[in-house]
């Protein structure tokens, strides 16, 4: 490219390959556009690859793009069974590695490569004159520390939320000393794979869990079966709330049988005294002890977490913090782009009402495209789990009528980007296991069917709504969705 290609013939620029990532890649070739899609991973999908000892809870036929599959039935691919929940390691293998493997898209990824500025050629974001006409810049760093340029018609910043969890402290900052112990690795990522590739930090130590969400309860199940194996295992639990039975569900009466015996099988370890748990919990310093203590009276312990509750200061001497607090969007290399965000989600305003965690779940938020997601920034867009901001009610189905949408209205077809096209269930695309939200994964794969899951309901087309969901079903859940730190507003209820 020159300075003087046409801006209609740059690429379009894809911050991350996940699945709304490469996605949003297919739309554009489907479109004779050409994608650049930058991932700071190693691999392809590399945040799915981190969780991917994880069940999803959305059986494979909600899972996969349109655009995706029309490359991938190019290259022989054989479709998994529609009614089959992968685990994340699944997801990857068998739709995402060979999407990026197409010939269409394997020249078109850039691994190891992580954006760190997105701007317009010349123009900060104080300028306004002929700014809409002119290409963005998005300047990329790789795996050596190389900085480059790259100059482009349009963005979509479709980067997830992975890498960025809600920090333990309170007030939505870090606890003392946390940053210090998250990069010594004393604080783990929020799904650790606990019974398999992560065994040895958890096995025979003692792990804190903080949080009250569906992931919580996924990491205090599997430390539970790793204690049976190693029963000098240790599992402490430490919520905001009062009472941890908000997690539990409906136990045997609960309207999924499946999720409601994990709840149960929770609710039994807690009652057994295998997990002890900390009630109205604020952690205020995390500090790494001395290791290479040898004196029997010392703790030898890895970490010393400490907080407030209501009975007074509380202390623990731990190895593992597992921090289940839910996630937020990464905006610092969008600092020169003029964003249009909600206050509370920091996801794009006009989306803000329609995904709030206080009344929805993944299932009951109204399918949206282009026009709810657009910004004063023409041509740039979040998209995927990070266009949802703060919130967990994110489904990868929406994420692919969001890409869909936004690369038509990217190519000028707006009659194309106005219509909503999502097949999406009032309830059971997200309801198989332990939770209903999108941060609700399953411990082990089980079918779509064996958890009770709806019909879905029929193809939706109609107009992009203007705000809110209107007939939003009721979300079935157990838990607290973990968007909100240690699931902010259940909890106050329950106190
Ligand atoms: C445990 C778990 C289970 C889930 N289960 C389901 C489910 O069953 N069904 C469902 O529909 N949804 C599910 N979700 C929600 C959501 O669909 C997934 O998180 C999905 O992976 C989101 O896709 P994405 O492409 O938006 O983001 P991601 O998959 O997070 O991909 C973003 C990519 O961007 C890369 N990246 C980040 N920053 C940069 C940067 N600055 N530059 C370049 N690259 C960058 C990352 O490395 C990553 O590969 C689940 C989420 C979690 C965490």
């Amino acid at each position: 490219m020159t300075e003087s290609t046409p801006i209609s013939k740059l690429p379009v620029a894809i911050i991350g390959s996940g699945p709304v990532g490469l996605a949003a890649a297919a739309h554009v070739i489907a479109r004779d556009m050409e994608p650049l899609v930058f991932e700071a991973g190693a691999t392809p999908a590399a945040a799915v690859s981190a969780w991917g000892h994880i069940g999803l809870f959305s059986p494979w036929k909600y899972n996969i793009d349109q655009a995706a599959r029309t490359l991938l039935e190019q290259a022989q691919w054989v479709e998994p069974n529609g009614d089959y929940l992968p685990t994340g390691a699944e997801l990857v293998a068998e739709y995402l590695t060979p999407l990026a493997a197409t010939p269409q898209l394997s020249n078109a990824i850039r691994t190891q490569t992580r954006v760190i500025a997105v701007s317009r050629v010349g123009k900060d974001r104080t300028r306004t004159l002929g700014r809409g006409d002119t290409p963005f810049l998005v300047r990329t760093q790789n795996e050596r520390g190389s900085i480059e340029d790259h100059v482009v018609r349009a963005v979509i910043d479709a980067s997830g939320t992975w890498e960025t969890p809600n920090p333990l402290g309170q007030a939505g900052l870090p606890a003392i000393g946390e940053p210090e112990a998250r990069a010594a690795g004393l604080v783990t990522s929020p799904l650790p794979d606990v019974l398999g590739r992560d065994r040895a930090q958890f096995a025979g130590r003692h792990t804190l869990v903080v949080g009250a969400g569906h992931s919580a309860a996924n990491t205090l199940l599997a430390l539970g079966e790793l204690r049976e194996a190693e029963p000098s295992t240790r599992i402490s639990w430490a919520i905001r709330g009062t009472d941890p039975a908000s997690v539990y569900g409906g136990g045997d009466q609960d309207g999924l049988p499946a999720r409601g015996a994990l709840g149960t099988r929770l609710r039994n370890l807690v009652e057994a005294g295998v997990i002890e748990v900390h009630t109205s919990v604020t952690i205020t310093n995390v500090s790494n002890a001395n290791p290479t203590s040898t004196s029997a009276t010392e703790s030898t312990s890895e970490l010393t977490v400490t907080g407030t509750t209501r009975a007074g200061a509380v202390t623990l001497d731990v190895d593992r913090v597992v921090p289940t607090t839910g996630f937020r969007p990464d905006l610092s290399f969008l600092r020169e782009i003029r964003v249009d965000l909600d206050p509370i989600a920091e996801a794009p305003t006009g989306l803000g009402p329609l995904i709030d965690p206080e009344f929805h779940s993944c299932g009951t938020v109204a399918p949206h495209g282009a026009r709810l997601l657009a910004h004063p920034e023409k041509d740039f867009y979040i998209a995927g789990m990070k266009s949802y901001g703060r919130a967990p009610t994110f489904l990868m189905a929406t994420g692919y009528e969001q890409v869909r949408s936004i690369v038509a209205a990217i190519a000028g077809d707006q009659e194309a980007a106005e219509r909503v096209e999502l097949v999406l269930p009032e309830t059971g695309v997200c309801s198989a296991d332990i939770g209903s939200s999108c941060d609700a994964p399953s411990v082990g794969a089980v079918t779509a069917d064996s958890s009770g899951c709806c019909e879905p309901a029929p193809a939706v087309e109609a107009a992009e709504p203007e705000s809110c969901c209107g007939e939003a079903g009721q979300p079935v859940s157990i838990g607290i969705p973990t968007g909100l730190e240690h699931g902010r507003s259940a909890h106050q209820e329950a106190q």
